[in-house]
């Protein structure tokens, strides 16, 4: 097996109550070639193969499920440029010259990512939201006004907000925060089935359910043999495969958690900012365009799915109660409640750049908390790759090699 497999999700995700349109996909019934094969058709095999059929590429993508239904579907799709580490904490962790450019980064991959979909017509309700990063206990009050700070000496506005203005304002009960604006939110499927359209109007082809089994590779090219014994040869691989990681890259710095999320009845918040908190476990909540809160967060560090499954109910509870603090006054009662797996990294940024070992061959992991933004990097610095052009960001999220790790 080339990748490992898990059971990415269960329960019902708030995205199976609105319409989800048809994706055009076909079985494999011969050998095919391409420039390059994509491996995942998620949010981030979306935007990499929008990415590389722009650039003149020609791509054929396969999935070993039907597209966009793993983890792809659960995720709460706050979408936005902070990194789930704190700048001041990052910069401890890697310097604060290396910190900047990633927050930097991080910025410019939203701005694309909502810059693109614009053009490209994408309806998904992509709305820009304000945000409110609260206080906790990762950061303290004291903390949070280091890291606005920080913030702001790299190019990150936000206004410092106490506990009284946050009450008085936004009807919020929690400690400081800082308020920006500049993110978004969106309807994940239809983002990404956007991108996965207008690859195919480009001349991609989906292949699906199909899995990629076994890879061999030359200095030309590379050989993805599949389940039902064809095989895709191509110029370049990527695996854009989530959370189920290449064998080779299994020993890269991450670990896969598990996390939960709840959505409430439509028409439960009127307009509000999408929040979210310093702390370990965190938590978020947003509102949809129909007026749902979700909320998630609650990680837990192990992936069993068994165990992670069962845990659902008791912290479907514990949303329910956190929200409530937070939010009094709206019905905190879960319509939606889903869990999944969720990737992390020490530095809460993704992992993307050619594979090590594996000739031709690139992967986008992109894990942590705004993982739709990481999968916009990924597709930009992997198409520089690919088009012969310097990025000057891609050390950033480099592979370490086999000798290093
Ligand atoms: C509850 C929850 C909340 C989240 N909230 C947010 C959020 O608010 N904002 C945010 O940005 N991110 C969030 N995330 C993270 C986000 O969901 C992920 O970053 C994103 O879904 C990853 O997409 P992907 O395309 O990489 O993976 P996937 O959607 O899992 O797609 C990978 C695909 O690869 C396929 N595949 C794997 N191996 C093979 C193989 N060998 N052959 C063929 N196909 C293969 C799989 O079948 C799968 O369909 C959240 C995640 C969870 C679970």
């Amino acid at each position: 097996m080339v990748t490992i497999k898990k059971d990415l999700r269960s329960g019902q995700s708030v995205w199976t109550a609105y319409p989800r349109p048809k994706i055009s996909y076909e079985n494999l019934i011969t050998n095919v070639r391409a420039d390059i094969l994509v491996i995942g058709a998620g949010i981030t095999g979306a935007l990499m193969a929008e990415s590389l059929t722009d650039a003149g590429f020609s791509v054929i993508i396969i999935d070993r499920r039907i597209p966009l239904t793993g983890s792809t579907l659960a995720t709460t799709a706050l979408i936005q440029a902070e990194i789930d580490v704190p700048l001041t904490k990052l910069s401890r962790q890697i310097g604060f010259g290396k910190s900047a450019r990633a927050w930097q980064r991080s910025k410019l991959g939203l701005d694309s990512l909502a810059e693109k979909t614009r053009l490209l017509g994408i309806s998904c309700n992509l709305r820009p939201e304000l945000s409110l990063y609260m206080a906790g206990d990762v950061l303290g009050p004291d903390e949070l006004k280091k890291e606005h700070e920080a913030l702001r000496q790299i190019g990150f506005a936000s206004d410092f907000i106490s506990r009284e203005q946050l009450a008085e304002r936004y009807s919020i009960h929690a400690g400081s925060a800082l308020l920006s604006s500049g993110n978004y939110s969106a309807n994940p499927y239809k983002l990404a089935h956007g991108y996965l359209k207008n690859s195919t109007k480009r001349g991609a082809k989906i292949f699906a359910p199909e899995e990629i089994l076994d890879i061999e590779t030359s200095a030309q090219r590379v050989y993805a043999y599949t389940k039902s014994e064809f095989c895709v040869s191509a110029r370049y691989a990527v695996f854009t495969t989530g959370y189920e990681v290449p064998e080779q890259l299994k020993k890269q710095n991450y670990k896969i958690f598990s996390t939960w999320a709840m959505a409430t009845e439509k028409g439960a918040a009127s307009d509000m900012p999408m929040l979210w908190e310093a702390s370990d476990p965190y938590l978020y909540v947003r509102r949809t365009k129909d007026g749902r809160v979700i909320c998630g967060g609650e990680d837990e560090e192990f992936s069993d799915e068994k165990k992670r499954d069962a845990m659902t109910p008791k912290k479907m509870k514990t949303l329910q109660k956190k929200m409530k603090k937070l939010l009094p006054s709206v019905n905190n009662t879960p319509e939606f409640a889903w869990t999944g797996s969720f990737g992390v990294t020490p530095t809460g940024l993704p992992l993307i750049g050619p594979v090590p070992g594996l000739k031709n061959c690139f992967a986008v992991l992109a894990f942590g908390g705004n993982g739709i933004v990481n999968g916009r990097i990924g597709a930009e610095i992997i198409c520089n790759y690919l088009a012969g052009k310097d990025d000057q960001d891609a050390d950033i999220y480099n592979f370490k090699l086999p000798s290093t790790v």
